[in-house]
């Protein structure tokens, strides 16, 4: 089965080839195949070669440690990929790769994930993203990154109920990647995230679907960040993400993206249970020079402008 053109758009949107130019996408795109495959499904097997990569357009995949478990490690929703360690590592898969539900996959043979990279090199950089946060969701001990020394940490610098980094975590990491961004040369943006009326969603829902949102949340910003992005639990109900290499008009973007997606998708707790939810975001451009703190500061005032003016909406610092 082919591609449709319009699959081009859920391919430019996949986090493997954010900042991939349209020209490249597009002759990837074409020496793609895709596949629907059914519920149950294996599409990878431990100890087989593995030859191309898979991209999730629709559905979901589940990675299992073998046959015999029955709950995976990990879900690989749409705008994300399988096969890439294998394909990185050109060993054979060790883990069981298989469609959790009704999934449309785009496949891409080894060889023309490796010509594509070596057109457009920002691939290798987004893979070096997804595998470094596939490694840290496989093995909880690095999940305050590479810089964890052990296994406490990790856990101090995590948050348990969203895995994500928390402030602790937020301070050394996003410090460390503006000091990058000022050796560069390069623009980044923050953004600072806040679930509008939390109050009133504990009170309807309970605290615990409440914490179940946070959790959504938290899974959807991953998943529709790009890999280089870095995400933090600020505190309660308050998010932040850093955005290495974007000016103030395309955090906008991102930010507004961000929003809607949120406003447009509620989080599906269960099987039954459904949440509308709103953010509002703050975001402030960073000045070369700028420390992190007034930074922080910065966007929070954005987001105080932004509930001022309404809620679920984004705001400019400055602006
Ligand atoms: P606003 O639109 O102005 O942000 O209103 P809000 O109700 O979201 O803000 P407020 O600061 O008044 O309340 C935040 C709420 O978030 C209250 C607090 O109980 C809840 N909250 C904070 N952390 C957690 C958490 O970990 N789990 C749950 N379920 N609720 C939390
Ligand atoms: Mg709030």
């Amino acid at each position: 089965m082919h591609l449709a053109p319009a699959a081009l758009d859920t391919l430019a949107g996949c986090r493997l080839f954010a900042g991939v130019p349209a020209g490249v996408l597009r002759n990837i795109a074409a020496g793609a195949l895709g596949r629907d495959v059914a519920s149950g499904a294996q599409l990878i097997t431990p100890g087989e070669p593995q030859l191309a990569l898979y991209i999730v357009m629709r559905g979901e995949l589940g990675v299992y440690a073998d046959e015999s478990a029955r709950l995976p490690l990990l879900k690989i929703g749409p705008g994300d990929c399988a096969g890439e360690q294998t394909i990185f590592q050109q060993r054979p898969a060790t883990s069981l790769v298989a469609a959790t539900e009704p999934t449309l996959l785009l496949g891409l043979s080894s060889d023309r994930v490796w010509d594509a990279m070596h057109r457009a090199p920002v691939i290798a950089l987004n893979m070096l993203g997804l595998l470094s946060e596939r490694m840290r969701e496989e093995d909880p001990a690095l999940g305050g990154g590479f810089n964890a020394h052990s296994a406490f940490d990790g856990a101090a610098r995590t948050d348990q109920l969203t895995g994500l980094g928390n402030r602790r975590w937020m301070e050394d990491a996003f410090e460390r990647e503006l000091l990058r961004c000022e050796r560069a040369g390069t623009p980044a943006a923050l953004l600072m995230i806040d679930i509008d009326r939390f109050k009133d969603v504990n009170n309807t829902v309970g605290r615990r679907v409440g914490d179940a949102v946070l959790a959504r949340l938290a899974e959807l910003l991953r998943r529709a960040l790009r890999p280089r992005d870095l995400c933090a639990r600020f505190g309660g109900e308050k998010f932040c993400v850093l955005l290495p290499e974007l000016g103030a008009r395309k955090a906008l973007q991102t930010a507004e993206r961000l929003r809607a997606r949120i406003d447009a998708q509620p989080a599906q707790i269960n099987r039954d249970v459904l949440v509308s939810y709103s953010v509002s975001i703050g975001v402030a451009e960073w000045r070369p020079g700028q420390r992190l703190d007034e930074m922080v500061r910065s966007a929070g005032e954005a987001l105080g402008a932004a509930k001022l003016a309404g809620r679920n909406c984004v705001q400019l610092a400055g602006g």
